[in-house]
């Protein structure tokens, strides 16, 4: 089995951002030289996420109003007391999970047609990286 790995940078200019990374996947497959397998798409963060879904603006609008009601920002996270202030963010990744697996076919993302590789930041406006891990023969 081949395998080969790269990553991902992102500093979002705002606190939380979705940011489409399917062609960047797309290359990293391309250049892996993988032909049949999968590869791993996964945050290395507490306070990020990685989806696939609809590239639409308004589908996006709503999943940020669905987080924002199930774990919304307020300052009286118990985690808190430990002087962060980024509750919501932990709990916006969890909702959303830190890592797809894409399948791979004849040397390409086997996506369905709406299929998208999103980012999702919920504590930007730093440094954050995504880790690539392509698999197979
Ligand atoms: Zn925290």
């Amino acid at each position: 089995m081949k395998t080969h790995t790269d990553y991902l940078y992102f500093q979002t200019r705002n606190v939380r951002e979705y940011v489409r990374i399917t062609d960047q996947v797309e290359e990293i497959v391309a250049v892996s030289g993988v032909r049949e397998g999968m590869v791993l798409v996964s945050a290395m963060h507490i306070t990020a996420a990685v989806y696939v879904n609809d590239a639409e603006s308004g589908l996006i609008a709503d999943i940020a109003e669905w987080l924002e009601e199930l774990a919304p920002a307020r300052p009286d996270y118990r985690h808190h007391q430990t002087g962060e202030d980024n509750g919501d963010a932990h709990l916006k990744s969890l909702l959303l999970h830190h890592e797809v697996i894409v399948p791979i076919t004849e040397g390409r993302m086997d996506l369905g047609t709406w299929q998208q590789i999103y980012y999702a930041e919920f504590d930007g406006q730093r440094r954050k990286r995504v880790v690539v891990k392509v698999m197979g023969e």
